[in-house]
């Protein structure tokens, strides 16, 4: 069988408001088969791009409809959960100042839901109120400051700041400011929960082999044409250019990665990161690079590599071995880059 291989790498940031700012790349082999024409589809979704590959569609179904389908379930997640939407539901239970439940989407509580279950799995490190702390470092939709934040300015915006400060009701779905201002902010999840999403709704549809990647987390399902696996790269840790630190065959699954790599900046010779340490009110500063998870759930994936981020080389592995999580961590060397796979992490071929 003839195999050409095909380079996708996910584009950049379209927008520069918080949040959505994407930071890494996966670049995707995708295997052409020899027996069936590729539906190719690729747009703009919350801040970031999305492209899906789908091999085929059941009748009824054509390339427009499908696009058509995908836009709809994207929109839908925009009016959800998007920052950029003043009048979304979540902007809206932002701007609300009283302490009453506040009624939500379903799918907006179970996201919720999930991210405070990743909250508290990561002892704090992983949370959705952070964005206090994103502002003053400069990696929301403010401008960037001049001066390294103080102290004292850390410690306020710190008191800002609580996922417990949020409670979630899912029957009927609603949630609630248990401290008023707190606010929420899905950058680190939404990207995985709209993979979901628009995999739900080409299921649904009857595709049965696809592969959705929306700002560098993916999901698969199926196979591509002659039972060949979907073989994904995760992207070697460098900011310049773009290579691929192993390739994985994901099988029906998710995977989201998490690195510190692409969105910083420098100031005195140090670089901080747009992922901040709850704990500490300061950019990571260790020397783990890149997560990567792979979970049934493209939304839980998201939360988790963003909370290992956080965690970092010791504290980051030692969770992800507790909970027999399925995680790639690639961690800064003096001769390079170290490798670490936890759980069941797919057997990975490294690309040299
Ligand atoms: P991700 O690319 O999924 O790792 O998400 C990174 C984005 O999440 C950042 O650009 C911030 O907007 C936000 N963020 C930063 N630190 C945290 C944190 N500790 N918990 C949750 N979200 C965070
Ligand atoms: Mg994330």
């Amino acid at each position: 069988m003839m195999t050409s291989v095909d380079n996708r790498v996910r584009t950049g940031p379209l927008s520069p408001v918080r949040g959505f700012m994407c930071l890494l790349a996966l670049l995707i082999l995708v295997g052409c088969g020899n027996d069936s024409a590729p539906v190719r589809l690729q747009g703009k979704a919350i801040g970031t791009t999305y492209s899906i590959v789908a091999y085929g569609l059941p009748d009824g179904l054509d390339a427009q409809k499908m696009h058509q389908g995908v836009e709809q379930v994207v929109a839908d997640v925009n009016v959800v959960m998007s920052l950029f939407k003043p009048d979304s539901e979540l902007s809206r239970f932002n701007k609300y100042d009283g302490a009453d439940w506040f009624p939500v989407s379903k799918e907006l509580a179970g996201v919720v839901r999930t991210a405070k279950t990743i909250s508290l799995l990561t002892g704090g490190a992983f949370d959705i109120t952070v964005a206090p702390l994103v502002n003053l470092w400069g990696f929301g939709p403010e401008k960037r400051p001049n001066k390294i934040p103080t102290a004292g300015q850390i410690k306020n915006a710190q008191a800002e700041i609580g996922a417990d400060f949020v409670e979630v009701r899912i029957d009927p779905p609603a949630l609630r400011k248990l401290k008023q201002g707190i606010s929420i902010d899905l950058a680190a999840i939404a990207k995985g929960y709209c993979v979901d999403a628009v995999s739900g709704w080409l299921k649904d549809k009857g595709v049965s082999d696809f592969m959705v990647e929306i700002g560098g987390e993916i999901r698969t399902a199926g196979t591509k044409p002659g039972d060949a696996p979907w073989l994904i790269g995760v992207e070697k840790p460098v900011a310049g250019g773009r290579s691929v630190q192993a390739v994985i065959e994901l099988n029906g699954k998710a995977m989201a990665t998490s690195g510190d790599y692409r969105n910083y900046f420098e100031a005195d010779g140090k670089r901080y990161s747009h992922i901040i340490d709850p704990v500490i009110g300061k950019p990571i500063s260790h020397n783990l690079v890149s997560v990567s998870v792979v979970e049934d759930s493209c939304t839980m994936a998201d939360a988790l590599v963003t909370g290992l981020m956080v965690l970092g080389p010791e504290q980051g592995i030692n969770l992800a071995e507790k909970h027999k999580l399925s995680a790639f961590f690639i961690v800064r060397t003096e001769d390079g880059f170290a490798e670490t796979a936890t759980g069941d992490f797919p057997q990975h071929k490294a690309m040299k």
